[in-house]
């Protein structure tokens, strides 16, 4: 077995690795022992010297250790990432066999046991985000692995996280492994979206949101709807495929709606999609003060809530765009709103519809409580691992 340097834990802050929990905060450890470079790989054990799990090490983290296995013998080596990442891998090979969608994430961070790597396939590309000092020491070995295992036609890096800084990384972005174009067509649900690796946010394309927007297909037939913060048109163009009879997409951003219109075309929709640069706040109002109505509304923004912190500020925009989509919906609208802030649990997002709903003198009924998809698995113990929540709800 490799010697490795020791973190032991203090009293009573086992529990929650032995619960499966990945992280272990600095404020957790009694002491390290032995000699340990920030990244390296430590045992971890409790206050009694009971080796517990092994995870890298990064003393300049707020979340000093990030546990790799709880099998304190394995071996941490480049065979260690092929098994996980096979492993990974196997399920979304199982999902994904219908060839239907060929866009998913290969890779979920801690949730796949390999805290801090995010792998997304988009068609023939990867992109991978290196999120932690521990995985960016082995992403020779990770890079390898991907090759051997998916044969991409490239793979580009997207570390251009604010998270890394809390690693001590600076943002790093490019190629890993040359691919031409990084725009690339990928196939969802059969219907075709382009995806810029490079310029489009995060990865490229919101993949958690897949299985919700084929949700759709139960309510829009000959429907009338508008999709809120619609980035490269994900929503809107499920939902005019799947029957609605005229579509309008709101974003703030240039260049998603312009990716998002191109999208349109190249599923043969431009004559029942359009895509308008707004504010969705303000543009809401404008809607309502012109007594436009619709039959379905999405309400997709991003994670208002950051941290902790942001709690309060974070509750009322919720709020304010639930309760003007809801005023927006004919009788019996629906309402498929989402929430991708892991501090924003499920049970204050719904009292938050509650009060939104009885401003709008609207009441509600859950017809559908969603996720995320399923190529980003929740791990039982680590609940930071389900962030995105959606619900379909019917406005009376
Ligand atoms: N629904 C999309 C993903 C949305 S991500 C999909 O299915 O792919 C959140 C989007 O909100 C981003 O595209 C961002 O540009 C946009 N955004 C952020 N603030 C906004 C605002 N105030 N008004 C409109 N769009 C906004």
């Amino acid at each position: 077995m490799t010697e490795y340097a020791r973190v032991r834990l203090k009293k009573g802050k086992e529990k929650r690795v032995l619960l499966g929990h990945p992280w272990v905060y600095r404020t957790d450890v009694e002491v390290l022992r032995g000699p340990a470079d920030p990244g390296d790989v430590v045992l971890l054990e409790n206050h009694r010297g009971k080796p517990l799990a092994l995870g890298y090490y990064n003393p300049n983290s707020v979340i000093a250790v990030r546990v790799l296995t709880q099998n304190p013998k394995e071996r941490i080596d480049r065979d260690f990432f092929l098994r996980r990442i096979q492993q990974a891998l196997e399920l979304r090979l199982k999902l994904f066999r219908e060839a239907t969608t060929n866009a998913f994430r290969v890779v979920f961070a801690e949730a796949d046991l390999l805290p801090g790597l995010i792998v997304d396939r988009f068609a023939s590309l990867l992109v991978v985000q290196f999120l932690t000092l521990g995985m960016e020491k082995r992403r020779g070995d990770i890079v390898e692995v991907l090759e051997d295992l998916l044969h991409p036609g490239g793979i580009y890096e997207r570390s251009d996280v604010e998270v890394r800084k809390k690693e001590g990384l600076e943002e790093c972005v490019g190629w890993i492994l040359p691919g031409g174009s990084p725009e690339v067509v990928i196939k969802e649900n059969n219907l075709a979206f382009f995806v810029d690796v490079a310029r489009g946010q995060k990865t490229g394309y919101f993949l958690d949101q897949r299985e919700n927007r084929l949700s759709l297909r139960r309510y829009v037939q000959g429907a009338r709807v508008l999709d809120c913060f619609s980035y490269t048109g994900g929503f809107a163009i499920h939902a005019a495929a799947f029957g609605a009879k005229e579509v309008l997409g709101l974003d703030i951003s240039e260049s998603a709606v312009a990716l998002a219109r191109e999208n349109a075309r190249l599923n043969r929709l431009e004559d029942r999609v359009r895509f308008e640069v707004a504010d969705v706040f303000e543009a809401l109002r404008e809607l309502l003060k012109k007594g436009e109505r619709f039959d379905l509304v999405v309400l997709d923004p991003p994670a208002f809530v950051k941290g902790k912190e942001a709690l309060e500020g974070a509750l009322r925009g919720y709020k304010d765009i639930n309760l003007l989509a809801m005023k927006l919906l004919v009788p019996s609208g629906i309402l498929v709103t989402c929430s991708c802030s892991y501090h924003f649990s499920e049970e204050l997002f719904l009292e938050v519809l509650q009060e939104a709903s009885q401003d709008a003198g609207r009441r509600l009924q859950i017809l559908e409580r969603r996720g995320q998809a399923q190529d980003h698995p929740v791990l039982v113990g680590y609940p930071e691992s389900r962030y995105l929540k959606c619900f379909i709800l019917r406005v009376l």
